[in-house]
């Protein structure tokens, strides 16, 4: 069953850059009202006058007239546009509670979320100044959102549902009016294939039991759509079956790390991740993805008991081969 376009009532859909400039498709939402639009996302640093300045105007709107965003989370393609839409409009800013530091915060989010497992991935000086790039200025939150706070006014109800997952903080947005469950990047299936590449974007999340209980909140909810950010919106028996499919992936995940950990006496976080990157998927080498999954999974198995840490020198790096 397809969808029809009617699901979507006034919401405008922002296609972006995005897809031409890192190789998946992302998509923003616009819902104009009598006191301006709310707009879900804001795209990275260039999105704003990019893509959300033009497709609004081909729908009779104006990009000054945003007066409400909402972050998802504190990922660049979802918060680095906010500075550029901070400079055209007055609107306001409402973001996760959970991720306002990072939100705020650029140097901290980069160490923190990539650079999180030091000793298995860090990013050269270049991939910094172009994660940084994507990144933006930044703006401060005005409206700190918790989980089942009501975004209410002439445009409708907007409910945040906090799913964690994909990251620390992850909120859903349900329109309760128009039965719209907007994901953002918290249903990843088995990953999302990069356009012009081999490899897949590896699912990413921190903490498993999170995740999964995320997922299966989404799971128990009405909606009349799911709305991912980097997909196409999927009617109620494909959003659950994608659901579901984020759920066994992470199954499989779980008994890969330890299939892994039975056959090899000492694994590394950096290891881990190459050979879920191989093996799991067409994941690529160590990166943010690979890396979070195989901390997460080994975080996860050590929390039951089942794996546990050893410390140990490693080559000083300070010190060139000779
Ligand atoms: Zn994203």
């Amino acid at each position: 069953m397809s969808l029809p376009a009617s699901v979507f009532g006034d919401w405008v859909r922002i296609e972006t850059e995005y897809l031409q400039a890192c190789g998946l498709p992302l998509w923003l939402h616009a819902l104009p009202h009598e006191g301006g639009l709310v707009l879900l996302d804001s795209g990275t640093s260039i999105t704003p006058e990019t893509s959300v300045r033009g497709r609004l105007a081909d729908a009779g709107h104006r990009i000054e007239d945003v007066s409400l965003v909402v972050n998802s989370h504190a990922h660049p393609d979802h918060m680095g546009g906010n500075a550029a839409l901070a400079a055209v409009s007055d609107a306001v800013f409402a973001a996760p509670a959970a991720e306002a530091a990072w939100l705020e915060d650029n140097d901290r989010v980069i160490t923190e979320l990539w650079e999180a497992n030091p000793d298995a991935y860090r990013l050269s000086a270049e991939e910094r100044a172009e994660i940084a790039g994507l990144y933006g200025e930044r703006v401060r939150i005005d409206r700190l959102l918790r989980d089942g706070d009501v975004l209410d006014g002439s445009f409708g109800r907007l409910e945040v549902v906090t799913t964690s997952g994909h990251s620390p903080g992850h909120i859903a947005v349900r329109d309760l009016d128009r039965g719209l469950l907007f994901t953002f990047d918290d249903v990843q299936g088995a990953g999302v294939p990069i356009s012009g590449s081999a490899e897949w974007l590896a699912p990413l999340y921190h903490d498993v039991d999170r995740y999964r209980s995320g997922l299966r909140r989404l799971l128990d909810l009405d909606f009349a759509a799911l709305v991912p950010s980097h997909g196409d919106p999927l009617d109620p028996a494909a959003g659950r079956a994608r659901i579901q499919e984020s759920l066994d992936f992470v199954d499989r995940a779980t008994d890969f790390v330890h299939d892994h950990l039975t056959r090899h006496e000492v694994v590394g976080v950096r290891d881990l991740a190459i050979a879920i990157g191989r093996d799991l998927g067409p994941f690529g080498g160590p990166n943010l993805q690979t890396v979070s999954l195989a901390r997460a999974h080994l975080d996860d198995l050590a929390r039951r008991g089942l794996a546990g840490a050893r410390w140990h020198l490693t080559p000083d790096p300070t010190q060139k081969d000779s």
